[in-house]
């Protein structure tokens, strides 16, 4: 979205600009969409209606063709080369959808060919715009140096190339002045075939070139003014954080705060290179900083607790067993049951004999297989499933330090039916579950406790 139309192309320039005594690598999406429309496309075509996914690429170069046009509104020497130039990459994907068309076959390899296309476009329009505002740019295609394994559409980077990569390819560029342009999202196996992250991963291409170059800062510039305190779908009075730890952006990013790529701070994790989220349409606005160490600055006292988050839709599964009281091997035989089906636990509490663990239900694969489980663990225990449950997380880096910082989350409680508390040793975070009817009460209430009173906290 930060990209989406000549308005925000423009405030991009003027962000940039307002960079340039940091000489900034800038790392740029598709407009807004596009990646969507793209696959859409390819998805049209393999179910065998080119005419339909022709009249999609259309509009798609249209829109382009129109962003142009607004760019450069006196200048039709820039407008033709440009188009032209447009209208070539265009060729190319025609003819790839053509062969989807023709094969009536979507691979992953596909997929990711298809969806890397709109990252070209903008890129190509975004570096014409800002050498015409006199911003000194060089467009660098990613794939010439960002090298990941052959898992297409969900590829990983192999991070030693591409630090050895981006510093021959863009560190010259950088050191004569220039501002460099490249994709987000879109990267190469070392055979050149074309990859991408996973969606919304061009943040994370970001904190890959970020850490490869070891930049002095990696800023995120995206559509709100920072991570919140609790998701504002659900609750209402949400604030943003100014300022979290590593650890707890990670927590948050795991629980679905949308603002995000989940991997995003990991590689600036790496290199301990602070990462800020800000927001496009308001350049002026401080946004959230994430960093490895906050004890020292200046708000600390402010809001312990960072975030209220919670993720819907859990199943909950209680294995009991009282033959295993003293018995040992009890953990490893549950556990060997979810490893078997590859199925990944999030939260988990135990007593003498009894265990019970959450599921993400958009990690189970399908009903067959949370019976498969079930049967599996009814040979040496008694299982229950709970659904229809809700897991609720609070995060803060200092929870261990706040006294009865969980009697004041379970006080304001009182009404709910409340299960599977669990504190990580860490104690960065306390989790509980909830029954979903529950969720979005208890949120409002957890928030009003923590955030909507300024000086509790
Ligand atoms: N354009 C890609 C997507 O939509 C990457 C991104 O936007 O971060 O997933
Ligand atoms: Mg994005």
């Amino acid at each position: 979205t930060s990209v989406q139309n000549s308005e925000a192309i423009e405030r991009l320039i003027d962000i940039v600009r307002s960079r340039l005594h940091r000489k900034p690598v800038v790392v740029l999406s598709a407009t807004a969409n596009t990646t969507n429309t793209l696959i859409e496309c390819a998805k049209i075509a393999s179910g065998g209606n080119y005419e339909k996914a022709y009249d999609i690429l259309r509009a798609i170069k249209e829109k382009h063709l129109r962003i142009v046009r607004e760019l450069f509104c006196n200048n039709e020497k820039i407008i033709n080369e440009l188009s032209d130039k447009l209208k070539l990459i265009v060729d190319d994907l025609r003819d790839v959808v053509k062969g989807i068309y023709l094969l009536s076959e979507l691979s992953q390899r596909s997929i990711a060919k298809v969806s890397s296309f709109g990252e070209l476009f903008s890129t190509l329009i975004i570096s014409y715009a800002l050498n015409d505002r006199d911003i000194h740019t060089e467009l660098i295609d990613a794939r010439n140096f960002m090298v990941t394994n052959n898992n297409y559409s969900n590829a990983e980077p192999v991070f030693e190339e591409i630090i050895d990569k981006a510093r021959k390819i863009l560190q010259p560029y950088i050191d004569s002045g220039k501002v460099v342009v490249t994709q987000g999202f879109i990267a190469a196996t070392s055979d050149g075939i074309t990859t991408t992250f996973s969606r919304g991963g061009s943040d994370y291409s970001a904190s890959v070139i970020g850490m490869a170059l070891d930049a002095e800062e990696i800023e995120i510039w995206t559509d709100v003014d920072g991570i919140l305190t609790a998701d504002p779908r659900k609750v209402q009075n949400t604030k943003i954080i100014k300022e979290i730890s590593f650890k707890e952006a990670a927590e948050l990013a795991y629980f679905g705060a949308k603002v995000l790529h989940p991997s995003a701070i990991l590689p600036a994790i790496e290199k301990n290179i602070p990462v800020r989220i800000l927001n496009s349409c308001s350049p002026e606005k401080d946004g959230t900083l994430i960093s490895s160490d906050i004890k020292t600055r200046s708000d600390k006292n402010r809001f312990l607790i960072k975030s209220i988050t919670s993720k819907s839709n859990i199943t909950v599964l209680n294995i009991y067993s009282p033959k295993m009281l003293l018995a040992y091997g009890f953990l490893k035989k549950v556990f060997e049951v979810f490893d078997k089906h590859e199925t990944s636990v999030d939260l988990v509490t135990t007593s003498e004999v009894n265990v019970s663990v959450t599921l993400d239900n958009n990690a189970i694969t399908g009903d067959g297989n949370l019976l498969e489980i079930e049967k599996e663990l009814s040979v040496f225990s008694e299982v229950s499933v709970d659904k229809d449950k809700s897991l609720v997380c609070v995060v803060g880096s200092d929870l261990k330090y706040i006294p009865g910082i969980t009697g004041r989350i379970f006080n304001s409680l009182n009404d709910y039916n409340i299960s599977m508390i669990s504190q990580g040793a860490s104690i960065i975070n306390i989790s509980f579950v909830v029954d979903s009817k529950d969720l979005d009460l208890v949120l409002q209430t957890l928030h009003k406790e923590f955030f909507e009173n300024d000086h509790n906290n």
